[in-house]
């Protein structure tokens, strides 16, 4: 596990980009935190160290959206609305998790029984006593042996 601490949205989008650069195909991330944390923040610079250029955002009418233009193929999902879990058999979301590209998933624990074993967790937490631009970031997973985060 590896905390790291950022002081406002370049930051945190400093952070994803890092990691982005870095990440390996087939990697699958759990992004949690709270409306307004940051996951929006961290998945832009996450995209654009993947060399994605264009506007990415949360998928709002679809699980899953795809971007194809990068180093890796990048597949957004967002399960918030999901109602099923067989909907994510219905877009076979198989073919993105054990695929070429690398998955960032918001909403992950309502899908919690088909997280790849070895999934990343990255959980961003706000502490108020810390200032309003304040975010504790946790990653579980893949980095924990590396120094890539910093
Ligand atoms: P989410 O996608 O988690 O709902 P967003 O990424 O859309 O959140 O919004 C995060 C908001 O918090 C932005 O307005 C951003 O400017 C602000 N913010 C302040 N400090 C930070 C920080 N350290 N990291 C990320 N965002 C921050
Ligand atoms: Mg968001």
């Amino acid at each position: 596990m590896k905390v790291i601490e950022t002081f406002g949205p370049d930051e945190t989008f400093e952070l994803g980009r890092k990691i982005g650069e870095q990440i390996a195909a087939g990697t699958v991330i759990s992004l949690v935190g709270d409306l307004g944390v940051g996951k929006t923040v961290f998945t832009q610079g996450f995209a654009k160290g993947l060399g994605i250029d264009g506007a990415v955002n949360s998928p709002t009418f679809t699980i899953v959206q795809v971007y194809e233009e990068g180093r890796l193929p990048f597949y957004h999902f967002d399960v918030y609305r999901i109602g099923d879990i067989s909907e994510m058999d219905e877009i076979g979301y198989e073919d993105y998790f054990y695929g070429d590209g690398v998955c960032l998933v918001e909403w992950a624990n309502l899908i919690e029984e088909i997280m790849p074993e070895n999934h990343w967790v990255i959980t961003l937490d706000k502490v108020l006593e810390k200032g309003f631009d304040y975010r504790k970031i946790t990653i579980q997973g893949g980095f924990e042996d590396e120094d890539s985060c910093n």
